[in-house]
């Protein structure tokens, strides 16, 4: 897993709690429709929830139905990188942090214009704020 800070596996546990630590460095996925970011539809910056790095806009969200926040786009795609992902008999595109390597949630080829993508994304994995 690529880590461009200092941080340990230990690090990251004291830091985080059990459920991010799950999805963020672990690899899981929070149940649909838990998030508490699903809903929120206020202007602002989704950001790594382990490392701070700016992920997504407000202006790219959009609800997908999927039960997991969603995203037309990135802030930059140099902020995320993309791996083929073939576990449990599917084969998906993993999205990750290019910062820290936790892993954020998958892209699928079916979201809306103008790109055609839907970043679908831990909640659990993402920081909002309100400055961009
Ligand atoms: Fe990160």
């Amino acid at each position: 897993m690529k880590n461009n800070t200092n941080k340990s596996e230990a690090d990251w546990q004291d830091q985080l709690t059990d459920e991010e630590y799950q999805i963020l460095r672990q690899g899981k996925t929070e149940p649909p429709f838990s998030g508490e970011l699903l809903d929120m539809d206020e202007e602002g910056t989704y950001r790594c929830a382990a490392c701070g790095n700016r992920l997504f806009s407000s202006e790219t969200k959009f609800k997908s139905g999927s039960g997991w926040p969603s995203f037309y786009n990135v802030i930059d795609n140099n902020n995320v990188q993309l791996k083929e992902d073939r576990s449990h008999g599917m084969r998906r595109t993993e999205v990750t942090c290019a910062n820290c390597g936790s892993h954020l949630g998958h892209v699928f080829p079916d979201g809306p214009k103008p790109t055609g993508q839907r970043y679908c994304i831990n909640s659990l994995a993402l920081d909002f704020s309100s400055e961009n």
